[in-house]
């Protein structure tokens, strides 16, 4: 089945409602949740893990093939279309027979071009909705291969899906968003709807609502959120999912905003942004010539058999301007990468002067 949200932006209310459970369970599980969902009418794809790529062994891994009619069968008597995750060309097969609307590829599958090109293989031909998450590393280039992968299988319907990136004992997320590479990637593939996966990025409750605003602020087409019945005794990620009544909680806490401005906001927006130019103008003219007062000195350091390095002075430097950070309102992050920015191009702007024949 194609979902083909690019083309359907225009009626879909967003955000494109992903729910269901981490892992299917039981039927009843599954049709309690598929009814808890679909009564309220804003979930657009049900979804259940039945191949669970787990990273201990002794991790609760899924019940396999033997879950698949649970799914098909809630997604029926609900009229909810079903998607579940797919890591070789053995599951692809059970699951396109058992009648899986929609696939999805995880994050741990989408780090190996080999796994996911035997996908894709298995795949070709079919006319299914490809749903690819990022991989667990932040690498832009392995996403879009993955993407690129499938495309080239002929499948045209694609969304991807920002679910985080690994990184050890982060005190707020359990992925870290890292939002400008899903930025990027809109960049650089905008024909792709992107699908914020916030279970997986905040891997607590508590933070689903802060990153699903986030995503919706940054215009993606919409969310995948993990639900339960029984959030708390769910066989595999319990902290992060929640029952259908938190969802749709958090889902009217949402605030929507539009991508298209009125002809009033747009000129307020454009006098604005003329203002910001002019600020860049100014800031590429002091830049331009706080690099040539560094060419003044690294010509005086050639004639004096001065090195251009001078780790106390630049410690010293950087100390009072990460000082002045709170009084100019800028964080500590942009001061220290802007001032190491500045250093390494005036380093630069030295060497040329100091060593002509060196590039
Ligand atoms: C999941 O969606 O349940 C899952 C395993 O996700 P990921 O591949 O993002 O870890
Ligand atoms: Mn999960």
């Amino acid at each position: 089945m194609k979902l083909d949200l690019k083309n359907r932006a225009k009626d879909y209310k967003r955000p494109f409602l992903i729910a269901g459970p981490c892992s299917v369970e039981s039927e009843e599980q599954m049709i309690q949740m598929a009814e808890g969902l679909a009564e309220d009418g804003r979930t657009a794809l049900l979804r259940g893990g039945i191949w669970k790529p787990r990273t201990r062994p002794d991790s609760f891994e899924g019940l396999g093939q033997k879950a698949l009619p649970w799914l098909i069968n809630a997604g029926k008597s609900t009229g909810l279309p079903v998607t579940t995750e797919v890591a070789n060309a053995k599951h692809v097969e059970l699951a396109l027979k058992a009648g899986v609307d929609v696939l999805w590829i995880g994050a741990r599958t989408t780090v190996n071009p080999f796994t996911v090109q035997e996908i894709a293989d298995a795949i070709s031909g079919t006319d299914i909705t490809v749903m690819v998450k990022n991989p667990v590393n932040p690498d832009l280039m392995l996403w879009m291969g993955a993407l690129e992968r499938f495309a080239k299988a002929g499948i045209d319907d694609l969304i991807a899906i920002h679910r985080g990136f690994s990184v050890y004992n982060h005190p707020k997320y359990r992925n870290v968003p890292s939002w400008e590479i899903p930025i990027a990637l809109i960049e650089k593939m905008p024909e792709i709807p992107i699908i914020c996966d916030p279970s997986h990025i905040s891997g607590k409750r508590e933070g689903l609502l802060h990153v699903s605003q986030k995503a919706m602020d940054l215009n993606f087409a919409g969310l995948m959120i993990e639900t339960h019945p029984t959030p708390d005794s769910a066989w595999s990620d319990p902290m992060q999912q929640v029952t259908p009544e938190e969802l749709f909680a958090i889902i009217d806490q949402l605030v929507l905003r539009t991508e298209t401005i009125s002809e009033e906001a747009e000129d307020f927006i454009d006098l604005m942004r003329a203002k910001i130019a002019a600020q860049d103008d100014k800031l590429f003219e002091l830049l331009s010539h706080r690099m040539k007062l560094a060419e003044e000195v690294g010509i005086y350091k050639r004639e004096n058999d001065i090195t251009i390095l001078q780790q106390e002075h630049w410690r010293s430097i950087i100390e009072n301007r990460l000082q002045q950070s709170d009084e100019f309102h800028l964080t500590h992050e942009f001061v220290r990468s802007l001032m190491d920015a500045i250093h390494q191009e005036s380093i630069r702007h030295q060497t040329k002067v100091m060593n002509p024949s060196l590039k």
